[in-house]
């Protein structure tokens, strides 16, 4: 059978125990998911990027997970690291709308399909925002990210 590889792109400014649940899901679903780390020129992310892919792949040791980082398009770094499907996650019809527009046009431009997970109850209200936000007023962010304290700001 063909092998299943998907992509799963993300901020991840941080990497929430949200994130990890779905990427556990995928990897039932997929024989391999690279988490790819989006960056761009204009902005600078809140935890350093190295410290960022460190902490990631701390979490899925011994797993079919590999962690990158890229700028451009999504489609194209599908491409480049052979990956047939995106993977997103759904919290709410929020994240639903804002998801679909990408997912079809992604579909139209590349024929990659996305395949959309939605999350446990348990890490429904996890935002990294959010969590970006306690970690800098001083708040312990550990209730919502894994191995927390491999991250450097
Ligand atoms: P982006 O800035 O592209 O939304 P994020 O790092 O915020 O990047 O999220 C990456 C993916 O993870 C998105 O598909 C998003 O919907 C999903 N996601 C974010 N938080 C959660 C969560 N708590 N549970 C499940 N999925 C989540």
């Amino acid at each position: 059978m063909k092998y299943r590889r998907a992509f799963f792109p993300g901020s991840f400014d941080p990497f929430t125990k949200g994130h990890e649940a779905i990427v556990h899901k995928g990897i039932m679903l997929f024989d391999e998911v690279i988490i790819g780390l989006g960056s761009h020129s204009n902005k600078t992310p809140y935890f350093d990027t190295e410290s960022r892919k460190a902490h990631i792949s701390s979490l899925f040791k011994d797993l079919p997970v590999k962690v990158i980082d890229y700028s451009g398009l999504t489609i194209h770094a599908c491409e480049r690291y052979e990956c047939a499907f995106i993977l997103r996650g759904l919290r709410d019809t929020k994240d639903f709308q804002y998801e679909r527009s990408i997912a079809q046009m992604n579909l139209e431009m590349a024929s990659i399909e996305t395949v959309f997970l939605l999350t446990d109850l348990t890490n429904s209200a996890i935002n990294a925002t959010i969590v970006r936000e306690i970690h800098q007023q001083g708040g312990d962010i550990n209730k919502f990210v894994t191995n927390a304290h491999l991250l450097v700001k």
